[in-house]
């Protein structure tokens, strides 16, 4: 059976077509207002380029491809309408973890029956150039798969969040990244199966090496950098089945991963080698801002006092965070802001660039609330607006609001750009408990500053609360 078939015009142009489709998706996808239009363009594409790739493809068992469609389909159908929104990123992990493996299994393929993929010689050699895609395809997409597979466990809470550092972990990581890139240059010369098989091994190993000393405040940017490790992979395979949708595809998605790795270390204060370094968002030692310090005195206000302070606010900034996605309470939020400019208030949505779990979680739940995009600004466009605001409704965030990050050297979050709530008037932080800390573990100053007032209740029904008494 011959895999690799020589692609006809109608289809090349088909590919491009797909291609053009991806990078609208991608520029829709840039804003929450036109980011459903970028959507529909990328379904399009995919089915463009997926129907294509079957039609050119028709002698290599339909029914077996028609079939794992099918199971694939239903899986992903089944997770998507199940996942809650809080466990969006271990999904989008799994997901990756799902591609990189597809890259090791392509690869495998190519590398056991080279004759079915047309990239054999007379004399029975793998072409260098195909040696050179098939060594990339399989390291690059092992890489992803077992890095991927600590991500998901780390974020679903399987493994400890904690960086796991081995001594010497850096010379193993820069001996076994050698030994990689040294096989995969011996392999052009000798087609071996020991050396074939050497680098899959090694390359898992460094995916899992990679990712274990990497900390939970670390695990947005590590999610999106596995992200563009999958679409490298990806596109290293393309190269072996000659398919060009499958070259974009993997080149954007790379290219747009890495992109984004780059946006979030910026916004978090971090460089990129540190991040892959490892060791950041490691528990805090004892003493330097660890977990909620409850002998400080603070203050406890009610859902009355919050909707009075906030009708008698001329500008009120609402800044969610992963516990509104909890705690699912957007809608009511909306309502809440409804509420408040019904008196006259403006109100503002001030969004972190890791606030939630996940790359764009808030912009998302508020978008499905269907709050006005010109209500919702990023961090620098509203920081400077804190000092001048009288009410700042923290609501669910913690990490991200924590001035620690300013001033506390020792603190695990030290260099992370914050919202400056503490600026405002007054603040109103909705959260559960004074026990609860955030996502790196550490308790925040503003719970005790004189104009901070503590709403401890479960975001959605302090909201309610709020809004039963604003319609008062
Ligand atoms: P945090 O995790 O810092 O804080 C969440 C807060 O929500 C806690 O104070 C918690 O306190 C409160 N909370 C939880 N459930 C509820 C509920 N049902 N009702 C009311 N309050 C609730 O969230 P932030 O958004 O401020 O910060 C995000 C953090 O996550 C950052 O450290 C970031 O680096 C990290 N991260 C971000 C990712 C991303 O891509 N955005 C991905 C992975 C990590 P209590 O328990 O007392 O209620």
């Amino acid at each position: 059976m011959h895999i690799a078939t020589a692609t006809p015009a109608w289809a090349m142009l088909a590919y491009l077509v797909a291609g053009i489709c991806f990078i609208l998706a991608l520029r829709g996808l840039s804003s929450p207002a036109s980011s459903r239009k970028g959507n529909r363009y990328g379904m399009a594409g995919m089915t463009l380029a997926v129907g294509t790739t079957l039609i050119t493809h028709m002698n290599v068992g339909i029914i077996e491809i028609a079939i794992a469609i099918g199971i694939g389909a239903v899986i992903g159908l089944v997770t998507a309408r199940r996942i809650a929104m809080t466990d969006m990123p271990q999904l989008v992990a799994a997901f990756h973890s799902l591609v990189g493996l597809a890259a090791v299994l392509v690869a495998a393929a190519a590398y056991l029956n080279p004759q079915a993929f047309g990239i054999v010689d007379a004399a029975g050699q793998i072409f260098t150039v195909s040696r050179i895609e098939m060594g990339l395809g399989i390291a690059i997409g092992a890489i992803t798969f077992s890095g991927s597979v600590i991500a998901f466990l780390k974020l679903n809470g399987n493994m400890s969040g904690t960086p796991i550092m081995l001594p010497g972990r850096h010379l193993i990581n820069i001996g076994t990244l050698a030994a990689i890139i040294g096989l995969i240059g011996y392999f052009l010369t000798d087609q071996s199966p020991w050396i074939f098989w050497t680098v899959t091994a090694l390359s898992f190993v460094i995916g899992f090496l990679l990712i274990i000393p990497i900390g939970g405040a670390d695990m947005p940017v590590v999610v999106s950098m596995l992200n563009s490790y999958s679409g490298w992979a990806a596109a290293a395979m393309g190269f072996t089945l000659q398919n060009t949708a499958m070259i974009i595809t993997g080149a954007l998605v790379g290219s747009s991963g890495a992109i984004l790795s780059y946006i979030m270390c910026k916004a978090m204060n971090r460089s990129f080698i540190s991040v892959i370094a490892g060791g950041f968002g490691a528990a805090p030692e004892a003493g330097s801002g660890g977990a909620a310090k409850v002998d400080r005195p603070w203050k406890r206000g009610s859902a009355d006092d919050a909707a009075f302070l906030m009708s008698q606010a001329e500008q009120v900034i609402i800044v969610p965070g992963y516990g509104m996605a909890v705690a699912q309470a957007q809608h009511a939020l909306r309502e809440m802001g409804d509420l408040l400019k019904k008196e006259g208030v403006r109100v503002k949505y001030a969004i972190h660039p890791v606030a939630g779990r996940m790359p764009g979680h808030m912009n998302v739940l508020l978008a499905e609330a269907n709050v006005p995009y010109d209500e919702v600004f990023e961090l620098e466009d509203i920081n400077g607006e804190f000092a001048q605001t009288d009410v700042a409704f923290v609501i669910g965030a913690n990490d991200v609001t924590n001035p620690a990050a300013k001033t506390d050297k020792s603190s695990p979050i030290y260099g992370m750009p914050v919202l400056d709530v503490e600026k405002a008037k007054t603040v109103l932080f909705v959260k559960r408990s004074m026990g609860g800390v955030g996502y790196a573990g550490v308790d925040n100053d503003v719970f005790y500053m004189d104009q901070t007032m503590m709403l401890l209740a479960d975001a959605k029904k302090m909201v309610d609360d709020i809004c039963k008494a604003l319609q008062h």
